[in-house]
């Protein structure tokens, strides 16, 4: 399948533990996408654990300030605030098992059940408009009310970069099938299903204007990052000349990064990603800007059941998000990883778990099943 840009022919993940010297397991996930896990496996090992080893784990503020401030010459963006994640959720984790609470009620705890919605609507060869509503149809007969589909994989737009992606020719449509697309959708589910489209930053500011007015017109839910993230001024001129609210952007990393797409209202719903944007310590402050700023926070939720876990904690701790992406491809990475999995009920409602920490455990026998390297350990030297 392909999104408007990247070809997904497998799924990756990297997921981590941390264990304290009386016997707590804390997990996390760290986000690889763009790149091999290897390549973040070794700043958690070789820059960031020797950080952590030896040190009191119920302070995740303190170790995430260790974490970044002595990386601070590799920036802020990338690599290094996608590896602190799933430090950081990890510490999270064992913070609420050592409080013996849920992590959710740790944060705050502002609700206990939250309404998924369907994060779906790939491209694939052969699967055309009608094959697309066909699609977001099942997920509304399953109980969903929000669906998200992709758009923008168009070979005819400007300054689309998908030339030089991988499998640049796969699944390609132009605008206008494009748009007749999202319209199948529409008219399949007709008016009360909240659909939302996605261009994983595939557009420039006019070709999303072009599509907007169409979403518009549609009662789109909202746009999903519809420029490149570094184009502020364009999704800022979006935000204003669209109905439709601007989301994103999960390709943004860090506390200022994010500080300043709120600042230029280049989004009207702002998406962290807890493994990917730095980890739940910097999530919580983003949240918090948003809050200030008056907008929602639908987290980036596209991985293994440790994001989903992770995520779902966040979301059900905030007063200001409402709504839990729920991949409806098939993972066996988010369906087998865990003891207990985590599913949404006939009316694409999700409980949240009530275990301390994280309420989750990973299955070791799964995750030997699926290694593609051993995994690496670090210890602490002893005194
Ligand atoms: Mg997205």
């Amino acid at each position: 399948m392909a999104d408007s840009l990247h070809y997904i022919g497998s799924r990756t993940a990297l997921v981590l533990e941390i264990t304290t010297d009386d016997g707590l397991v804390g997990i996390g996930e760290s986000a690889i996408y763009g790149g091999p896990a290897s390549v973040v496996e070794t700043v958690i090992h070789d820059e960031l654990a020797p950080r952590l080893l030896g040190q009191d784990p119920t302070q995740p503020e303190r170790l995430w300030a260790r974490m970044t401030s002595a990386s601070h010459q590799h920036g802020d963006g990338g690599i290094l605030p996608a590896s602190i994640s799933g430090l950081d959720i990890a510490l999270w984790d064992l913070l609420g098992q050592r409080a013996g609470l849920p992590l959710w009620r740790l944060l705050g705890g502002y609700r206990n059940q939250v309404q998924a919605y369907a994060s779906a609507g790939f491209y694939m060869e052969g699967k055309d408009a009608a094959g697309l509503a066909d699609e977001v149809r099942g997920y509304v007969d399953r109980g969903y009310r929000h669906a998200k589909i992709k758009v923008g994989r168009t070979e005819d737009t400007f300054m689309n970069p998908l030339v030089d992606m991988e499998s640049p020719d796969f699944a390609l449509v132009d605008l206008g099938e494009d748009l007749r697309r999202v319209r199948a959708v529409r008219e399949a589910v007709g008016d009360d299903v909240h659909v939302m489209t996605d261009a994983n930053n595939a557009w420039t500011a006019s070709t999303a204007l072009r599509a907007g007015r169409e979403y518009d017109r549609l009662g789109i839910h909202w746009f999903e990052e519809p420029v490149p993230t570094e184009d502020r001024a364009g999704s800022a001129a979006l935000a204003v000349e669209l109905d439709c609210p601007i989301a994103g952007y999960e390709t943004q990393t860090g506390l200022p990064g994010f500080r300043d797409l709120i600042a230029a209202r280049a989004v009207d719903i702002v998406q962290p990603d807890v493994i990917w944007s730095g980890g739940i310590t910097p999530c919580r402050r983003i949240a918090a800007l948003a809050a200030a700023a008056g907008l929602p926070v639908v987290p980036h939720v596209f991985s293994t059941a440790v994001s989903l876990a992770a995520n779902l904690h966040f979301i059900a701790a905030l007063p200001n998000s409402y709504l839990l992406e729920f991949d409806q491809n098939p993972n066996s990475l988010r369906t087998e990883l865990l003891d207990r999995p985590i599913e949404p009920d006939a009316r694409a409602v999700v409980t949240v778990p009530e275990g301390p920490g994280l309420g989750v455990k990973l299955d070791h026998e799964t995750l030997r099943a699926r290694a593609t390297a051993p995994p690496r350990t670090s210890e602490a030297a002893s005194a």
